[in-house]
């Protein structure tokens, strides 16, 4: 059914962007955003990508599914830097099928192109399980990609197979890490434990963390207790449209 619909719904638009604000936290104030896809379907209603892009993944739509939530992550960070608000980056899924074809760097400079933006302004979220299937295509792609200036991302940093060894030779300038991988159960002393050596370590090797799931008070505490500076998680928003993101920056003095 989701293989029969999809092309009819990019057309129709029924894909849209969600874009959650990641926390300074301390401010408390909002530093850039990561673009969400969602698809608002005329019967179903709302389809959380959890049902589809693992489908995507297989068939290969996501590439297409992709370029659309780039473009329009791009035309958002365009029209607020017009009006004075530049300077919030905004973090994009880059799933591995763009990993084996040739596009993925020529779209990613139309579109900086297309739109005026600078490179840094968009950060490349790249799952760490990508890496451990071909790490040296990977990590040629990636360091071509950041030393044209965009910003890469290790997403969901824990959750799989990470060696240090990878930490060692894939270019990095932020690691994402999700709660939700190291909390709860009866190892929470243990997992406090880890999470604050990871932010210790990331932080030597100059690299910006942040910490995503964050849904309580005593979690931001604990992590500004540990000196994590960077989170994102339903305690400060959840994914919101994106005009609404926009209205969130612009009262984010
Ligand atoms: P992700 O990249 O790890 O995105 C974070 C997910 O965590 C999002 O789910 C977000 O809504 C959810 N989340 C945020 N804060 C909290 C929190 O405090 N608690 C909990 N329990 N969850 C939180 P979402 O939007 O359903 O996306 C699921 C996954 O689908 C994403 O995981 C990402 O892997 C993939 N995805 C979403 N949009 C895109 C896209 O445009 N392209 C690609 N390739 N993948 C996407
Ligand atoms: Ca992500
Ligand atoms: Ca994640």
């Amino acid at each position: 059914e989701i293989e029969n619909e999809m092309e009819k719904a990019l057309d129709e638009r029924q894909f849209c962007v969600y874009v959650q604000p990641k926390y300074d936290l301390n401010r408390e104030k909002i530093v850039g955003g990561e673009a969400l896809v969602r698809w608002k379907h005329p019967q179903k209603g709302m389809i959380p990508p959890g049902e589809f892009i693992g489908v995507f993944e297989k068939n290969g739509f996501i590439i297409k599914l992709d370029y659309f939530v780039w473009e329009e992550t791009c035309k958002l960070l365009s029209k607020l830097k017009k009006e004075g608000y530049g300077g919030y980056p905004i973090s994009i899924n880059v799933s591995r099928a763009h990993f084996y074809g040739n596009g993925l760097r020529e779209k990613l400079d139309e579109l900086i192109a297309k739109y005026d933006i600078a490179p840094d302004e968009l950060e490349l979220e790249i799952t760490e399980t990508i890496c451990a299937e071909d790490p040296e295509i990977i990590y040629s792609k990636v360091r071509q990609l950041q030393a044209a200036g965009f910003k890469v991302a290790m997403d969901d940093f824990g959750s799989g197979y990470s060696s240090l060894n990878m930490l060692k030779e894939m270019p990095l300038d932020i690691i994402k890490m999700d709660l939700k991988f190291l909390d709860g159960g009866d190892n929470e002393e243990k997992s406090h434990y880890i999470l604050q050596t990871l932010i210790s370590l990331a932080q030597n090797m100059q690299l910006l963390v942040v910490v995503e799931g964050v849904e309580t008070k005593v979690q931001v505490e604990f992590l500004r207790g540990i000196g994590s500076y960077y989170a994102q998680g339903y305690y400060f928003s959840k994914p919101v449209e994106s005009a609404t993101y926009e209205s969130m920056i612009k009262a984010n003095k």
